[in-house]
C-alpha cells in the first residue's frame, strides 16, 4: 500500500467513510497543500496587494533586516513574502484562540456529558455542521466527534506555524495559501466550538425569535452585587447561572458581560445583561460599578489586575491563557479562596476550574458589595475636574488612535457644555492613550463616562444555526439575484463611530438584504435607537430572509452564515458537499452573493475569520484600520481575467464582468462602505431580474450620496435587462455615452476547470 493510500485509509477511519450519507469527495481532511491550485486560481484573478505597516523583520537574530526599496533579509525573504508570513502568523494567532476556546469547551462539556453525548440541534436543523462535512467529510454526531474535529485543526496547525520559521517559505502565493488554510481550519474551529456550546449548554436552536436582552451600561443594577465578565469563553458564567439557579439568587445578583462572554451568557440566561462592545472594556472597569471582574480568554485588557486594584474590585482570572502573574489557588477549598478575597488578603487569584471560579465569584460579590460604593462621576463633578484642562497642550488628541478632538471636548466640559464629550463617546475606542499623556491627569474615560448618559438597549440573543426549511426557502431568490444579498457583520469594534454598523445594516435591511451579526458587530448594531426609542432588533424580522436582521451569537458563531452559504449549494442546488470543498467553494463564488464585513477590525481572530471566507469565495470588506492588516486582494476591474466555464457547454466564455469585484478591500466611510458591500453581493450568476434589483440598490444609493451615475455601471450591465426600470433610459444613455458593449450571460458560471484539479467540471451541475 502506499503512503498515500495509507493516509487515506486513516482519513476514512476518522471520517468513517463507509457511513453513505454522501459519497466522499476529493478532499476529505485537506492537507497544508491540497487546495493549493484553488487559492492559486483565486489568486489569479484576485491579487494580493501589500501595504506594509512595518518595513523591518526582526524575527531572527541575523536581522534586524530592512526591507524596504527592493531589499532582501539575511535570510533571502523580499518584502511581500514577508508580509504574507506576517499575515500568516497573525491568522495562527486568531484561529489558534478559535481552536484552544473550542478545544477547552469540547473538554469541559465531555467531563460533564461524556463523549457519547450527541449533538441535537432541534428539528430545523439537520445539516448541523455544514463546514465540518464540506472540509473533513465527517458528519458529527457526538461530543466526541467535535473533537476530532479540533484534532485535525491541531494537526495542520504544527506544519502551518512551521512554515513561518526562517529559511522555510520562499513565496508570497504560497504563504497566501497557507494563510487560507488557516483561514478555513479556523472556520471548523468556530464551528465546532459552537455546536459543542449549544448541545452542551442547551443554547438556542431551531428557534427563530430569540429574546430580546438588556444592554448598555444603564441596564446594570448597582443596588445588586455586579459580577462582571470579560472574555469569549461562557463556561464560567453559565456556571454561575446554575449557582444562583440551585440557590435562588438569579434576580439578586447583576451578571453583566463585555464582550462574546456576554453574548454567550445570554444565550443561556436571558436575564444576563451585556454591557456592551470590546471598546467599552476600559470606560466600564474604570467606573468601579463591578464588584468582582472574572476574565476568561481573548481580547480582555492586559492592565486588567491594575485596573481592578484602581477600583477595588477583586479579580478572578480562570483561564490558562491569562493568568496575569497571579498566585494559583485552584487546588484550596472553595470557602478558603473567598475568605482570602473578602478579607483583603489576596483580592486578585487564579482558580483554573471554571465551576470553582464561578462559585468563588458568587459568594465574594454578595460578601463584598454591600460595603462599596458605587458611582458614576455625576454631570457636575465632571464639569468641575474638567475644568483643569489646558486644552492648547492638545497632546490628548495628537496622541489619540482615532485623531478624535479630544482637548477640545474636555475643555468645553470644563465650561459646562458635556455634548462634545458625548459624542466623543460614540467614536472613541476606549484605548487610554489620550489619559497616559495627559500632564493634568484628567480622567478623560471618566469624564466621558459621564457625559454620555447610561442609555438603555435592547440585543437579540444569538440564535446559532441558520435553519434548513429556511434555507429551502431562499436558496432560490438569493441565487436569482432577487434577494439582492446576504450580509454578514462579524467582529471587533475599533469602529470610525459605533453608529456606522446601526446604520448600514439598517440600510440594507430596508433594502431586502438579509443582515447578519455576531460578537461585537451584534451588540453595536444595538446601540442606535430611533425617534420612537426602537433598536434594530425591534423593528426587523429576525428570520434569515429579505430584511431580516439577526443576531447569530458569539464570535465562534460567524461559522452558521458560512455554513448557510455551504448549505445554498448542498441543500437548495443539491451539490454534494462530504469533503467536496472547491465544488461548494466555487458555487459560493459564482452564485451566492454573500459578504463579509469586518467594520471594525483590530484583532487577530478577524482577520483569521475574513481570510477563510475569501477561500470560501465570500469577499471581505474591511474598516479603515483594516489597512493595518498588511494586505487586500483586489482585481484591476476590466482589465483582469473573467473567464469562466458555462456549466452547460463546458465551454470557456470570456464574461468580461468583474464579479465579485474584489475578494479583500478597505474603505473609509459607512457610505463608501454601503455602495462597496451591494456590488460584492453581485454574482455572475444573476438573472437579469435579479441584476437589475442589485443594480437599482448601487444607483439609489450612489446618487443620494454622490449625486451621479455610478461611474463604473459599464462593468455591471451585462444586457439593457439588466437596466433597472426606474433608472432604465438615464442608464441607457450612459452606457451608448461610454461605447459599452453587450457582455454574455451565463446561468450555470463556474471556474472548476480553469485551472488543475480533480474535480470535474460536470460535478458543477445537477
Ligand atoms: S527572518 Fe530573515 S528578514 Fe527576518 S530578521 Fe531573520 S534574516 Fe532578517
Ligand atoms: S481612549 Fe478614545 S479618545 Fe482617548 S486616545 Fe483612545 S480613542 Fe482617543
Ligand atoms: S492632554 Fe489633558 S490638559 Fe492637554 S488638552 Fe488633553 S485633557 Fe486637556
Amino acid at each position: 500500500m502506499s503512503k498515500t493510500e495509507k493516509l487515506r485509509e486513516k482519513i476514512n477511519e476518522i471520517i468513517r467513510a463507509e457511513e453513505s450519507w454522501e459519497a466522499v469527495g476529493q478532499t476529505p481532511m485537506p492537507r497544508v497543500t491540497d487546495l493549493r491550485n484553488w487559492d492559486f486560481r483565486l489568486m489569479k484573478t484576485y491579487r494580493p496587494f501589500y501595504a506594509p505597516f512595518c518595513d523591518l523583520c526582526c524575527l531572527c537574530n541575523f536581522g534586524k533586516c530592512d526591507l524596504t526599496q527592493d531589499r532582501k533579509g539575511a535570510c533571502g525573504i523580499d518584502m511581500a513574502t514577508q508580509q504574507a508570513r506576517m499575515i500568516l502568523i497573525a491568522c495562527l494567532m486568531g484561529a489558534a484562540a478559535h481552536g484552544a476556546h473550542g478545544r477547552h469547551l469540547i473538554e469541559h462539556l465531555i467531563e460533564k456529558h461524556g463523549e457519547d453525548y450527541p449533538l441535537v440541534l432541534g428539528d430545523q436543523v439537520n445539516v448541523e455542521a455544514p463546514i465540518i462535512r464540506t472540509v473533513l467529510g465527517l458528519k458529527p454526531q457526538t461530543l466526541g466527534d467535535l473533537r476530532k474535529a479540533v484534532e485535525y485543526v491541531e494537526r495542520e496547525f504544527i506544519h502551518l506555524v512551521a512554515a513561518t520559521h526562517t529559511g522555510q517559505e520562499g513565496s508570497n502565493l504560497d504563504y497566501e495559501s497557507k494563510a487560507f488554510h488557516c483561514g478555513m481550519l479556523d472556520h471548523v474551529a468556530l464551528e465546532a466550538c459552537d455546536l459543542a456550546q449549544i448541545t452542551g449548554f442547551n443554547y438556542p436552536t431551531s428557534v427563530v425569535e430569540t429574546p430580546l436582552v438588556e444592554l448598555g451600561w444603564g441596564t446594570i443594577d448597582r443596588t445588586k452585587p455586579v459580577i462582571l465578565l470579560v472574555g469569549h469563553n461562557a463556561a464560567a458564567a453559565n456556571s454561575m447561572t446554575d449557582y444562583l439557579r440551585k440557590n435562588n439568587l438569579l434576580d439578586q445578583v447583576e451578571l453583566a458581560g463585555i464582550c462574546c462572554t456576554a453574548l454567550d451568557a445570554t444565550r443561556y440566561n436571558a436575564g444576563a445583561k451585556v454591557v456592551g462592545p470590546l471598546a467599552q472594556q476600559r470606560f466600564f472597569l474604570k467606573t468601579g460599578l463591578a464588584d468582582v471582574i472574572v476574565t476568561d480568554e481573548q481580547c480582555v485588557l492586559t492592565d486588567i489586575p491594575a485596573l481592578a486594584g484602581e477600583t477595588g474590585a477583586a479579580l478572578i482570572a480562570w483561564s490558562d491563557k491569562i493568568c496575569y502573574g497571579l498566585d494559583n489557588v485552584t487546588e484550596k477549598e472553595t470557602d478558603e479562596i473567598v475568605k482570602m478575597i473578602v478579607a483583603g488578603e489576596k483580592k486578585q487569584v487564579l482558580v483554573l476550574d471554571s465551576d470553582k471560579a464561578a462559585e468563588v465569584a458568587v459568594k465574594v460579590a454578595l460578601a463584598l458589595a454591600p460595603a462599596r460604593k458605587k458611582f458614576i462621576l455625576s454631570p457636575a463633578q465632571a464639569v468641575e475636574i474638567a475644568g483643569r484642562c489646558r486644552e492648547k497642550c492638545e497632546k490628548c488628541h495628537q496622541n489619540c488612535a482615532n485623531l478624535l478632538p479630544v482637548g477640545t471636548a474636555v475643555s468645553r466640559a470644563g465650561e459646562g457644555d458635556l455634548e462634545p464629550l458625548a459624542k466623543l463617546f460614540r467614536k472613541c475606542v476606549g484605548c487610554g492613550k489620550c489619559e497616559e499623556v495627559c500632564d493634568f491627569n484628567l480622567p478623560i474615560l471618566k469624564l466621558m463616562a459621564a457625559a454620555a448618559s447610561a442609555e438603555k438597549y435592547k440585543v437579540r440573543v444569538g440564535r446559532g444555526p441558520i435553519h434548513d426549511v429556511e434555507i429551502r426557502k431562499v436558496g432560490s431568490p438569493i441565487v436569482l439575484g432577487t434577494i439582492p444579498g446576504v450580509v454578514l457583520f462579524a467582529g471587533c469594534s475599533n469602529y470610525p463611530d459605533i453608529g456606522d454598523v446601526a446604520w448600514m445594516a439598517e440600510e440594507l435591511a430596508r433594502r431586502k438584504y438579509i443582515v447578519c451579526l455576531s460578537g461585537c458587530a451584534a451588540m453595536a448594531a444595538g446601540m442606535y435607537k430611533d425617534a420612537e426609542g426602537r433598536t434594530i432588533y425591534e423593528k426587523y424580522p429576525p428570520s434569515f430572509d429579505a430584511g431580516g436582521v439577526l443576531n447569530v451569537g458569539s464570535c465562534v458563531s460567524n461559522a452558521h452564515v458560512v455554513g448557510a452559504a455551504i448549505k445554498i449549494a448542498n441543500i437548495f442546488a443539491n451539490l454534494p458537499s462530504r469533503a467536496n470543498y472547491e465544488l461548494i467553494a466555487d458555487y459560493i463564488l459564482n452564485r451566492v452573493g454573500a459578504c463579509a464585513v469586518v467594520w471594525g477590525p483590530y484583532s487577530q481572530k478577524a482577520l483569521a475569520i475574513g481570510t477563510g471566507a475569501i477561500r470560501w469565495g465570500i469577499p471581505l470588506l474591511l474598516g479603515p484600520h483594516g489597512a493595518k492588516y498588511r494586505r487586500l486582494f483586489m482585481s484591476k476591474k476590466e482589465y483582469d481575467d473573467w473567464t469562466v466555464i458555462d456549466g452547460r457547454t463546458e465551454q470557456l466564455v470570456d464574461t468580461r464582468e468583474p464579479t465579485p469585484e474584489h475578494m479583500a478591500i478597505v474603505v473609509e466611510t459607512r457610505e463608501r462602505a454601503l455602495l462597496t458591500i451591494i456590488k460584492l453581493c453581485m454574482r455572475r450568476n444573476d438573472t437579469a431580474p435579479g441584476r437589475a434589483i442589485k443594480l437599482h440598490q448601487y444607483i439609489s444609493v450612489y446618487k443620494e450620496h454622490l449625486g451621479t451615475l455610478p461611474d463604473d455601471l459599464q462593468n455591471f450591465v451585462r444586457t439593457e435587462r439588466d437596466a433597472p426600470l426606474v433608472y432604465k433610459k438615464e442608464v441607457l444613455a450612459y452606457l451608448n455615452e461610454v461605447g459599452w458593449q453587450p457582455k454574455p450571460t451565463l446561468s450555470l458560471p463556474t471556474i472548476i476547470g480553469t485551472y488543475e484539479t480533480k474535480v470535474p467540471v460536470s460535478a458543477t451541475v445537477k
